[in-house]
């Protein structure tokens, strides 16, 4: 008995409406990650191994990559703009939510965000994902008819949160995260009911 109070006991439980910090969310349309994209779909290959990737995003590159990095630079001024004008939509809709989103992420996880910032990137590309499981960064783009931008980057933020406080293979935590996904989407009143759509889950 007393041992499975002491397993149950929870040293982060959050009450709605206390008074608490939520993570600061930053948006950004920024061309390193447009190019990072363009080569995991094909779009460009700018012959940049995952683990440069990983370095150039997480901004711990060395000097050799610098060049990589002005090239990159130089460029892509039309995907910018684009994914400037596609984070001005995606921030609208989220700031209206932003709020509620966090504290149900934060209710339903019972874990906290480890490092307190998260960049979501957009790109003018379909994505959505977290490309580095080191990275508290998010990628959003466009996304099919029907879904909505607050419950897709709660689902990827959740994403985050995992990576952050559970080791669990993906195809444990995926199940997980999209039923979180569903919560907060019937939350938000995007869906009526859990899985409440006819097209395929492409979220990853
Ligand atoms: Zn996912």
């Amino acid at each position: 008995m007393e041992s499975r109070e002491k397993s149950q006991g929870s040293t982060s439980n959050y009450a709605m409406g206390e008074a608490i910090a939520l993570a600061k969310i930053e948006f950004q349309a920024d061309k390193l990650v447009i190019a990072y994209v363009m080569q995991l779909r094909g779009i460009k290959d700018y012959g940049i191994s995952r683990q440069k990737w990983n370095r150039l995003l997480k901004k711990t590159h060395n000097g050799n990559d610098r060049q990589w990095l002005q090239e990159i630079q130089k460029g892509l001024d039309e995907e910018s703009s684009a994914a400037e004008k596609l984070k001005e939509t995606i921030e609208q809709k989220w700031s209206q939510n932003e709020k509620s989103v966090l504290t149900w992420l934060r209710q339903l996880t019972k874990v906290d965000f480890r490092i307190p910032k998260v960049r979501v990137c957009i790109v003018p590309f379909a994505a959505g994902q977290v490309p580095f499981k080191d990275l508290p960064l998010v990628v959003v783009g466009k996304i099919r008819q029907g879904w909505g931008y607050p419950e897709t980057i709660a689902h990827e933020l959740a994403h985050i949160l995992f990576n952050q406080n559970f080791q669990l293979e993906d195809e444990v935590k995926h199940p997980y995260i999209q039923l979180i996904e569903e919560e907060i989407a019937v939350r938000l009143g995007a869906r009526s009911k859990y899985f409440d759509y006819l097209i395929p889950d492409f979220a990853d």
